[in-house]
């Protein structure tokens, strides 16, 4: 017998068991609207040109070591990061009360946030909206929090948010809750709160004494602007909140393996930042010891040349633009064929996804019956959509809806 007999099959992770029964699919129009990473017109990931050619010239720089980085990280990388989410004109920074720790993309920022926040501060409870990423729950839950708590936020008959609701839940949320917030293009429902919404979810977090830990996995990729895609973090910074801040470049450099992330934390006073920068570096010691090099360099070095960063600007712009456009064109299928129901929802959302109102029947319908493939939630990725199958999918829909 084994010692490991012990272990029992865990679940599947549904996003990328869809996603591998859809590279298995054998059907020539299958069409793959699952994992979120972005896909060009023609349905092929895309390597961004200045990412190529940040490659191409470290590739050629022979004084390029592949030494340890500190443990928090490559600084030029978390400082060009910081400025990006907060602005470089940012009085927190100017104030050196906002720094940044390199992490294993969004999900490494989140992780080590969270486990800073549940040793050092022993904050235990923590809410996230329903529905929200998939992810949030596990990574929380293993940093130490005990008690997890969800807030009211998708209102599926009027496909918007249920705010009041959300109000509701967070003015009874304990004193220290931490409440992860989306800073834009919620996933997966793709419906953000508007500014004034943001400034009640401010009133009553300030009055209830509630921790705001946002997610930024989508900063200039949700409206193709990186300033308006900050603006509730900002916002919430302008207050006067302490906040922390996941940030993911794995969409908008379309960096995903390469796991290039950063949390951004902001305090309230400067002289803290030396005390929590060596808590941040034994939680980082314990867990991986030190980040990877290769991502944050790409990152950095463009975001520091001011031709470079334009050119990255116009490639978010292009993949917001195509994302935009394809929405459109979805709902005009939807439209022409006549198909039941309001698709104003699919052009009202913002960022990658749209949360469709497809049923898990519909859904598993579409998968089987049509080879395309999509979370039961209905959750679609919009970039899996091009103009060479927008119309066979919307035909399918139709089908699965009317049949
Ligand atoms: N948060 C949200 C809301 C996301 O959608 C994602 C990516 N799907 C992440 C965090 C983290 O992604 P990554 O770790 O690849 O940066």
């Amino acid at each position: 017998g084994s010692r490991f007999q012990v272990v029992e099959q865990g679940p599947p992770i549904e996003v990328f068991q869809i996603n591998k029964l859809f590279i298995e699919d054998t059907f020539k129009n299958k069409v793959n609207l699952s994992v979120g990473a972005y896909r060009d017109e023609t349905g092929k990931p895309w390597v961004l040109p200045v990412v190529q050619k940040m490659e191409k010239q470290m590739a050629a720089d022979d004084t390029l070591l592949h030494e340890y980085l500190p443990v928090l990280g490559l600084e030029q990388f978390t400082k060009v990061s910081v400025s990006m989410l907060l602005g470089e004109d940012s009085p927190a920074i100017a104030d050196g009360r906002a720094f940044g720790v390199q992490t294993l993309s969004g999900t490494g920022g989140l992780r080590v946030g969270s486990e800073f926040l549940n040793k050092h501060l022993k904050y235990t409870t923590f809410y996230y909206s329903n529905p929200t990423w998939e992810n949030h729950h596990l990574v929380f839950v293993n940093s130490g929090f005990t008690q997890p708590r969800t807030y009211r936020y998708w209102d599926a008959k009027n496909r918007a948010i249920d705010f009041a609701g959300m109000l509701e839940d967070l003015k009874n949320a304990p004193e220290n809750s931490v409440i992860i917030l989306h800073a834009c293009a919620h996933n997966p429902t793709g419906i953000d709160p508007t500014q004034e919404q943001w400034e009640k979810i401010a009133d009553v977090m300030e009055e209830r004494k509630l921790f705001p830990f946002f997610d930024s996995a989508y900063q200039g990729f949700a409206s193709g602007d990186l300033d308006r895609d900050a603006w509730a973090v900002r916002y919430f910074v302008k207050r006067g909140f302490e906040l922390v801040c996941a940030q993911s470049y794995a969409k908008n450099f379309g960096l995903y393996n390469e796991r290039v992330g950063n949390l951004a934390l902001v305090v309230a006073d400067a002289a803290l930042v030396p005390a929590l920068r060596s808590q941040l570096t034994w939680i980082v010691r314990g867990s991986y010891s030190n980040p990877p090099a290769h991502g944050a360099r790409v990152v950095a070095n463009v975001l520091a040349d001011s031709k470079l960063f334009d050119e990255w600007r116009d490639h978010i712009k292009f993949m917001s633009s195509r994302v935009i456009q394809m929405r459109e064109a979805l709902r005009a299928e939807l439209i022409k064929l006549g198909t039941p129901g309001n698709w104003d929802h699919i052009v009202k959302q913002i960022g990658l996804f749209s949360y469709t109102g497809l049923t898990p029947r519909q859904a598993e319908y579409l998968i089987q019956q049509h080879h395309i493939y999509l979370l039961r939630s209905g959750r679609i990725n919009i970039c899996g959509l091009n103009p060479g199958n927008v119309a066979y999918v919307a035909a399918a829909i139709h089908d699965a809806i009317t049949k």
